[in-house]
C-alpha cells in the first residue's frame, strides 16, 4: 500500500512530491495525460523567483521532477481513472489496475476553457488551437493573419509569441481593456504587428466546409455590428476549468468545479488534500501552485504522523 499518492506533476504535484519524499513517504506521483502540467505549453516564466533571466517552463518542470525523484518520489505516466474515497485505504484505479493509498494529494490543475461557438471543435488541430508555443511555429500559421481570442496575460503571450510567424496578429477581447497584469499589457498593446479588436467576441470559426480555418464571425458587443475577419489560425486564451472532474460526487466542490479547500490543503475527506489550479480560481500563479503543493505534502505528512501513533 502506498502512504502518499500524488495526482498531477505541474508545480503543485511536483512540489508536494519533492516534499513528500524528502519526509520519506516515497510518494507515487502519477502524471496524467500531460506530464509537467500547463506550464510546459508556456514559453519563458519570468515571474518564477530565482530565474532572474526568465526560465523555460518545459526546462523548469522538468528541473522539479528531477529534484522530486533525487529524493525519492516515483513518477509514473499513467492516469487516475475513478477513485473511491468513501473507505479507507482510499482506491484509485491507475490504468486499469488497483492502488491503495493511506493519503491523496489532488494536484490535477486546470485545462483550456473553449469558446462554444459553431466551427471551434471540428476544426481543432486544423486551425483552433489553445496553445501557441506548441502550434505556433506550424508551417501553416507562416506569414499568416492570425487571431487571438482573449484578454488575460495568456492572450497577451500568446499574441506577442505568435508575432515571430503571424504576418498581423488580431487580439479579439469582449471588454475594451485588458485584464493582463500592467506589464504584459504595455508590452502586447506596444507591438505594431498585434491589432486589439475591443468590444468583440467570436461568434463562429470558419469554414468547416473547408476542413480548415479561413476566418472568424465577430460581433461588437456595444454596437450589434456583424463582421467577418480572414485568418489562418485561432488561438483561444480564455481561461481554464479545473480538471476535477473524477471528483465530482466524491469531494465537495463548487459551481465552477474548483475543488473547496478547507483549513489549508484540506478537503472534506479527512487524508485527501488538494492544491495548485484544481483548487485555486483566485491566484493561478505557478509559485501560488508550487505553495500550496507544498502545505500540501505537509499537511499528509500529519495526518501519516497522526496515524501510525
Ligand atoms: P484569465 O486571467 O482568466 O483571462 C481570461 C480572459 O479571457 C479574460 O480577459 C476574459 O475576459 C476572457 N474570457 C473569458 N471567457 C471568455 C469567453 N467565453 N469569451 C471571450 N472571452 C472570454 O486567464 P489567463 O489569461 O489564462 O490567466 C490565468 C492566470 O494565469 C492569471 O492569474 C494570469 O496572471 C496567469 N498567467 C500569468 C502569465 C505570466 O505572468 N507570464 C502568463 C499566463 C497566465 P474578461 O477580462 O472580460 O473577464
Amino acid at each position: 500500500m502506498e502512504k502518499v499518492v500524488i495526482i498531477g506533476t505541474g508545480c503543485a504535484g511536483l512540489t508536494a512530491a519533492l516534499y513528500t519524499a524528502r519526509a520519506n513517504l516515497s510518494p507515487l506521483v502519477l502524471t496524467g495525460i500531460m506530464p509537467g502540467g500547463l506550464l510546459t505549453t508556456t514559453s519563458i516564466v519570468e515571474n518564477f523567483p530565482g530565474f532572474p533571466e526568465g526560465v523555460d517552463g518545459y526546462e523548469l518542470m522538468t528541473r522539479m521532477q528531477k529534484q522530486a525523484e533525487r529524493f525519492g518520489a516515483r513518477v509514473q505516466f499513467a492516469t487516475v481513472e475513478a477513485v473511491d474515497f468513501s473507505r479507507r485505504p482510499f482506491t484509485l484505479a491507475v490504468d486499469g489496475e488497483p492502488v491503495q493509498a493511506q493519503t491523496v494529494i489532488i494536484a490535477t490543475g486546470a485545462g483550456h476553457r473553449h469558446l462554444g461557438v459553431p466551427g471551434e471543435d471540428i476544426l481543432e488541430k486544423k486551425g483552433v488551437t489553445y496553445c501557441a508555443t506548441c502550434d505556433g511555429a506550424l508551417p501553416m500559421f507562416r506569414n499568416q493573419p492570425l487571431v487571438v481570442v482573449g484578454g488575460g496575460d495568456s492572450a497577451c503571450e500568446e499574441a506577442t509569441y505568435l508575432t515571430r510567424f503571424a504576418s498581423v496578429v488580431h487580439l479579439i477581447h469582449r471588454r475594451d481593456s485588458l485584464r493582463a497584469s500592467k506589464i504584459m499589457a504595455e508590452r502586447t498593446l506596444a507591438n505594431p504587428k498585434i491589432k486589439p479588436v475591443w468590444d468583440s467576441v467570436v461568434t463562429e470559426v470558419l469554414d468547416p466546409k473547408l476542413d480548415k480555418v479561413t476566418g472568424v464571425k465577430l460581433k461588437n458587443l456595444k454596437t450589434g455590428a456583424e463582421s467577418t475577419l480572414d485568418c489562418a489560425g485561432v488561438f483561444v486564451a480564455i481561461g481554464h476549468v479545473p480538471n476535477t472532474q473524477l471528483f465530482t460526487g466524491k469531494l465537495d466542490l463548487d459551481e465552477a468545479g474548483y475543488v473547496i479547500p478547507r483549513q489549508g490543503a484540506q478537503t472534506n475527506v479527512e487524508g485527501v488534500f488538494v492544491a495548485g489550479d484544481c483548487s485555486d480560481h483566485i491566484y493561478r500563479q505557478a509559485i501560488t501552485a508550487a505553495g500550496m503543493g507544498c502545505a500540501a505534502a505537509i499537511e499528509a505528512e500529519r495526518h501519516l504522523a497522526g496515524l501510525s501513533q
